[in-house]
């Protein structure tokens, strides 16, 4: 099937060529996709403001070689909107989502879990329309960052010895190590945080929001620091082992002609349907993926750090 429909968070928008924009999203069944949205910088616009960064949208895409192209978009619901008018919150968005994306580093594979712990995060930031209070947005952005991280399969510990897994807690935290590490386990240079810190961070960890928000903002201030670490630690890993991947062309797969997709143009079956790719598809590819370098690590971790740091002045 060349077309499919599945739900998405935006999660970063880029221009290209004279109109148009290259769409990352984050589906609840394809794991990241990028597309291309025809024509959505002209005020005239059928997409309009619906693939903004943040927004939830139920999309119609069409798959491609490398890049999807938009059909239809229909918003589920504007986070764009709702955290445009609040730094911090905003702040707080854009660091998730740029989580979000490092860490599902292979397009096309399914990641529901990470799609459902942005949207809870960002549904989170946002709060009940008329809510009261909302949760402070850098306690929302940490826990994000540990459920995140835990999901993609790097877990911390702030309990229990992340290396013999003696009961805790304990006194040393290595983020090295995987967090908590009893005394017989700890390495050189880990640090000491105070025990109120690991037991946010185990509450954030576990979504316990009582007692997350019954913290000082001292204990605040060193579990998002904290946090941080763990996750920039764990993307320069990450990134590191790129170098290694089998980069092997992989054998060219049949492409079963599919004549429900009229191409625009002639009315007829889409020129890519014939094997070889479209003239301007090939030259949009080299254009886009050349600008579509993903970030060093150590800029997002950046980024998070200046996140938690908007949303704690923002608390102050
Ligand atoms: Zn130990």
């Amino acid at each position: 099937m060349k077309l499919y429909r599945d739900e998405a968070v935006v999660l970063r928008t880029q221009k290209i060529g004279e109109a148009d924009r290259v769409i990352t999203l984050l589906t609840r069944t394809n794991g990241r996709v990028r597309a291309v949205a025809k024509g959505v910088r002209r005020t005239s616009s059928r997409f309009g403001g619906r693939l903004e960064p943040c927004m939830l949208a139920d999309v119609q895409l069409h798959r491609g070689r490398s890049l999807d192209v938009v059909t239809q978009v229909v918003t589920l619901a504007p986070y764009a909107r709702a955290v445009a008018d609040d730094y911090p919150r905003y702040t707080a968005a854009a660091a998730m989502l740029e989580t979000a994306e490092r860490l599902t580093p292979e397009e096309r594979e399914p990641a529901t879990q990470q799609f459902l712990l942005l949207v809870g995060g960002l549904r989170a930031l946002v709060g009940p329309p008329h809510a009261p209070v909302r949760r402070p947005a850098g306690l929302v952005l940490d826990a994000f960052i540990l459920r995140s991280t835990a999901v993609a399969g790097w877990g911390a510990s702030f309990d229990a010895c992340a290396r013999c897994g003696a009961p805790g807690p304990h006194r040393a935290f290595a983020v090295a190590a995987g967090g908590s590490v009893c005394s017989s386990c700890r390495p050189p240079g880990a640090s000491a945080p105070s025990p109120a810190t690991l037991q946010l961070l185990g509450a954030l960890l576990a979504g316990d929001w009582d007692v997350a928000l019954a913290s000082t903002e001292r204990d605040r201030r060193e579990a998002s620091g904290l946090a941080a670490a763990h996750l920039q630690w764990h993307l320069e890993r990450g990134v590191r082992s790129l170098p290694f991947v089998d980069r092997t062309p992989e054998a060219p797969v049949a492409d079963v002609p599919d004549t429900d997709v009229p191409d625009h143009r002639t009315g007829g079956p889409r020129p890519d349907d014939a094997g070889e790719p479209a003239p301007e598809e090939a030259l949009l590819d080299a254009e886009v993926l050349e600008q579509l370098a993903p970030e060093p690590p150590a800029r997002t971790a950046e980024r998070v750090r200046s996140a938690q740091a908007v949303a704690a002045g923002a608390r102050a």
